[in-house]
C-alpha cells in the first residue's frame, strides 16, 4: 500500500513550510548532535528531521498536525523506516492511526 507523496506544494503549502517548518526542523537539528528519538532498527543516531506521528494524510490539515507532541525529532533513516514500516511503527508508538474518521477502523 504506496501512498503517493506531494508532488507539488500550494502556496500556502509554502508559506507553512517557510514559516513553521523549516525553523522546527532547524530547531530539532540544532548543532547535529541531538540523539534521535526513534532509534529504529536503521537507525544513524542523530536528528536530521522530523516525523509526525499523526501524518497529513491520516490526520489531514498541515496545521492540525503541527503540534509539539505530534512531531518527533529523528534521522531520515527512521523516518523511513517508519513509512516503510507502519505495522512497526504504530507499535512503537510512532505513528498514530489518524482522525476522527480513522478510530474505529482497527484495534
Ligand atoms: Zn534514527
Amino acid at each position: 500500500m504506496k501512498r503517493s507523496r506531494m508532488r507539488k506544494r500550494s502556496k500556502k503549502m509554502e508559506e507553512f513550510y517557510d514559516k513553521v517548518r523549516r525553523p522546527a526542523v532547524a530547531e530539532a537539528v540544532g548543532q547535529g548532535r541531538n540523539p534521535c528519538q526513534i532509534k529504529s532498527p536503521m537507525c544513524s543516531l542523530y536528528v536530521e528531521g522530523i516525523h509526525e506521528k499523526l501524518s497529513r494524510g491520516r490526520g489531514g490539515g498541515i496545521r492540525t498536525v503541527h503540534y509539539e507532541e505530534n512531531l518527533v525529532p529523528c534521522c531520515h533513516r527512521c523516518n523511513e523506516y517508519v513509512s516503510s514500516h507502519p505495522a512497526w511503527a504504530e507499535k512503537e508508538g510512532w505513528l498514530l492511526k489518524g482522525g476522527p474518521h480513522a478510530n474505529n477502523k482497527q484495534e
